[in-house]
């Protein structure tokens, strides 16, 4: 009796030691920043099938080796042809000329070195468009329809889409000519109302580019939100690349550009666009970082966040956010020396941006026996400081006693572990929001922190979301470093109980 009680009391003390060096560390040496900033700045946005990502993915690789993990390389797909986004300029030549202030979707074509040309808006009938057929090549033509952000979609189920819209239009034209002869003939009554015509991005695309067009300008609400060719970019082959330039334009800008087209003002506009192409496949991978567990090897507690991103921006938020955190939590977990008695997985996923690749593969080729995780902690939102953990009833007293190190080590900010009201949540169906869906979807527990904004930086979530304003000076740094620090505590936590959370009224079966 004696003999295993010392044992037990000298074990339970090994491990207030790590959790003591862990928060040691964290407190006086937190790395999470510099690992952002060499994410974010010295490799830069990192779209699927850019050499960014691969350069990160590799980069990734060799720190957790550095810090004595195990890793674990896995390839999620492929991608035919990559992407590499240069500078882009822009001005409006004119005695009122301006910089333009614009992005370009990735896997979208380049300029044509410094391409000056005139602006037109586009046509939206056979009329409009044989009207100006010849002025259209070489020409800069401002699109009808706002930009969500996406590319233009250029692929022949969206030309069908097209033309069956023009069909609808010429046949609404018709009608349209009846109304107005009826209404001049029937003054007395009140004016029928005129049928709307089908809108659609670029009704005459495929005419337009075939008259040569140098490029579609798009309005853009600010900051822009540009992201890539979710239509097309599986299928670009090196001699089927995108052919003319998909810009998304400053709304202002936009405004003005227009009125001074509709006012017939002489003046053009050029653009420099250097967006490269070249040779793949270009393969992507989840980049995997293992502690293994000691007794519980087979049994795992997972952490991550996404390492892809888009490139108006730097993707210093979403997911630098995430993945430079779960970085820093394996090289606090490695420098404090904790050997956990179950497995430690820091994920650094690939592919979220286009349909949560990584994790999607990851889950669903069951890389770990999915019943054997613990709990995934996903973090994939703003910069924002770790303040709580919300959980079912059967998990509490397990979070209380792990979260117990790190509820004052901010004491301004004391972190707490609520019960969540003990109704089970249904059970996602459907993939959306970040990573941890598809764990969510196959019944594996995904609680995450709450994260906060107690100091009040003003942080807006929607400002930087897949915008231009994804950039290192929109990561906080004390939330940063007290959330990889609360991180790294609470997964080894976890690591170390004697058994698995329970996931007893998780999710409603
Ligand atoms: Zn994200």
């Amino acid at each position: 009796m004696a003999a295993l009680s010392l044992g037990v009391s000298v074990m339970a003390s090994a491990q207030d030691k790590t959790v003591k060096k862990i928060i040691e560390i964290g407190q006086s040496d937190n790395q999470v920043m510099e690992i952002n900033h060499h994410l974010s700045n010295y490799i830069g946005g990192r779209p699927v099938g850019s050499s960014a990502l691969t350069h990160a993915e590799a980069w990734v690789k060799d720190l957790f080796e550095s810090w004595g993990l195990e890793v674990m390389v896995q390839e999620a797909g492929e991608i035919n042809v990559g992407f590499d986004r240069g500078p882009w300029y822009g001005r409006m030549l004119s005695e009122d000329g301006m910089d333009l202030h614009f992005g370009t979707p990735a896997y979208t074509a380049p300029s044509r070195g410094k391409q000056t040309g005139n602006v037109l808006i586009e046509p939206h009938s056979k009329r409009e468009f044989e009207k100006m057929k010849g002025a259209l090549k070489g020409s800069w033509v401002l699109l009808d329809v706002p930009s969500n952000g996406m590319a233009i979609d250029w692929s022949d189920a969206a030309n069908e889409k097209r033309a069956e819209a023009m069909k609808k239009n010429e046949e609404i034209d018709r009608q349209n000519m009846e109304i107005r002869r009826y209404n001049m003939t029937h003054r007395d009554e009140t004016p029928k109302e005129m049928l709307k015509y089908e809108t659609t991005t670029a009704l005459f695309y495929k005419e337009m580019v075939e008259a040569g067009v140098a490029g579609f300008i798009r309005s853009g609400a600010v900051p822009l939100r540009v992201m890539y060719d979710r239509a097309n970019c599986y299928n670009i082959t090196m001699d089927n690349l995108p052919k003319v330039c998909d810009i998304i334009l400053d709304e202002a800008q936009f405004d003005i550009i227009k009125k001074k087209v509709l006012r017939k003002d002489i003046f053009q506009l050029e653009f420099d666009i250097r967006n490269h192409f070249f040779r793949g496949p270009v393969k992507y991978h989840n980049i995997i970082g293992i502690i293994r567990g000691s007794k519980y090897p087979n049994e795992y507690v997972l952490t991550g966040g996404h390492l892809d991103s888009y490139d108006n921006g730097t993707g210093a938020v979403d997911d630098g956010n995430g993945a430079s955190l779960n970085i820093e939590v394996a090289r606090l977990l490695a420098t404090a020396g904790a050997k956990p008695k179950r497995s430690i997985m820091i994920c650094v996923w690939t592919g979220e941006e286009y349909g949560l690749l990584g994790s999607k593969f990851f889950v669903e080729n069951k890389t770990v026996p999915l019943e054997k995780i613990s709990n995934y902690f996903n973090r994939d939102g703003g910069p924002t400081m770790a303040t709580s953990v919300s959980v079912p009833p059967a998990m509490y007293d397990d979070f209380v006693e792990v979260c117990k190190p790190i509820m004052n080590i901010n004491p301004e900010i004391p972190f707490t572990v609520n019960k969540r009201p003990g109704v089970p949540q249904p059970r996602p169906t459907s993939a959306g929001g970040s990573d941890h869906a598809y764990f969510a979807m196959n019944g594996v527990p995904t609680i995450s922190f709450q994260e906060t904004d107690p100091k009040g930086y003003n942080f807006e979530y929607q400002e930087i979301w897949h915008t231009e304003r994804d950039i290192y000076n929109k990561v906080i740094p004390e939330y940063m470093e007290h959330s990889a620090l609360v991180t790294a505590v609470v997964v080894y936590g976890l690591a170390n109980l004697d058994h698995m959370l329970s996931r007893e009224g998780l999710y409603k079966e």
